[in-house]
């Protein structure tokens, strides 16, 4: 991925987008091929370290700690998601009303 600039992000998205946000683009100029998308947003989370957790809700849960989280027992995870272009966002929503 290649980072953008919160001005380049708007361009290519079509429309305004959240500046506290980061955005980056594939590097092959290649859009998602679900959404369109050449902009997208990171999405970071914790969970529960896969390493030493052993229940079941890894969302709130907290391992006992071991090298692979720092022996903190939580993991932070984070994952480029599409952001689908305004103008698609605008012709669902047109559908929705029926226009
Ligand atoms: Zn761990």
């Amino acid at each position: 991925m290649r980072d953008l600039s919160i001005a380049e992000a708007e361009a290519l998205h079509g429309g305004r987008l959240d500046r506290r946000c980061r955005y980056a683009t594939p590097e092959d100029g290649v859009p998602c091929n679900l959404t369109g998308s050449l902009v997208y947003g990171i999405a970071r989370w914790s969970e529960a370290c896969s390493g030493c957790y052993e229940g079941y809700y890894t969302d709130h849960g907290r391992g006992h700690g071991c090298s692979e989280c720092g022996y903190t027992g939580r993991s932070r995870r984070e994952h480029w998601v599409p952001i689908p272009p305004a103008d698609a966002d605008e012709a669902a929503q047109a559908q929705a009303k029926g226009e």
